[in-house]
């Protein structure tokens, strides 16, 4: 399907005519070789509640945004590559059907689609995508993957302590590390997640003693090779460790997501895949 898309008039339109919804607030996405294939409407579960969201399957990148008119104008367009995408169903719950995460290294988010078909389609074009993909570039899935943060309802104590109870005063925050909702006396700490954010970030009392511990750890090991030059094997640099694989954004104060405002309106959710008639599952095999 990519192969009989690419260099089409027909896909070219459909690229173009996404970039032009975006408008100034988007990134070009026209590419040569790159294949649009597929969109519609996923409800995303950000910090607040779960909002609808214009979501393009490219060949290469997952691209999505907010609606402000549909099919004319969207906004706060965000490029995922694909290459670093790794996908988690996830159970069905009488309150949330047809969900799954899209996890990456810097932000994880759960989405659903409008049926248990739909879900199917967009995970199984996604993992055909990324498989090809990583076939393409050569390297090997990604492993490291950002928590996603636990939506602000979904608790009114601090995850931590049990014991602060949240109002109009007390306020949530997020652990970038384990997403978890907590009170301020139980995230004071702040601690340098480099995939996340080139300054340290706020992390819960938890994950600091053991991102603290973990450092402490590679501290020591390399001391003791400086000790014994040429003994034991080569430490892993801390850039590697788990000090990396912190939550979901680098910004000091909460998601970027409360800031994308409307585009709440009801309107059709249709998803349209355009390699509908030809059965994924064919490449499956
Ligand atoms: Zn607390
Ligand atoms: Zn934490």
């Amino acid at each position: 399907m990519v192969d009989s898309l690419a260099n089409t008039e027909i896909n070219s339109q459909r690229i173009a005519a996404v970039e032009s919804c975006f408008g100034a607030s988007g990134q070009p996405l026209a590419l040569p070789g790159r294949v649009l294939l597929g969109e519609g409407v996923l409800t995303k579960e950000c910090r607040k509640k779960a909002k609808p969201r214009i979501f393009f399957l490219f060949n290469d990148i997952l691209v999505y945004g907010s609606v402000v008119l549909p099919k004319r104008k969207y906004r706060s367009q965000h490029v995922i590559p694909l290459e670093e995408v790794t996908l988690e169903p996830l159970p069905e719950t009488p309150r949330a059907k047809n969900r799954w995460m899209i996890k990456t290294a810097r932000k994880s988010f759960v989405v659903s689609a409008a049926s248990a078909t739909e879900r199917q389609e967009w995970i199984s074009h996604i993992e055909e995508c990324v498989r090809r993909q990583l076939r393409a570039t050569g390297r090997p899935p990604s492993t490291e993957h950002a928590a996603p943060w636990i939506p602000d309802k979904a608790t009114d104590i601090c995850m931590r302590c049990t014991q602060t109870r949240f109002s109009a005063l007390t306020r949530r925050h997020h652990c970038r590390k384990c997403g978890f909702v907590v009170c301020a006396e139980c995230s004071r700490e702040r601690f340098l997640l480099p995939r996340l954010s080139p300054k340290p970030l706020r992390v819960c009392s938890l994950c600091y003693r053991e991102l603290a511990a973990c450092k402490r750890r590679e501290e020591e090991e390399e001391e003791e090779e400086e000790e014994e030059p040429g003994v034991g094997s080569p430490g892993q640099p801390s850039y590697l460790s788990g000090a990396g694989t912190g939550a979901s954004s680098g910004d000091e104060e909460d998601s970027d997501e409360d800031k994308e405002g409307s585009g709440d309106s009801n309107w059709s959710s249709r998803v349209e895949f355009y390699a509908s008639g030809v059965s994924w599952s064919a490449f499956h095999s």
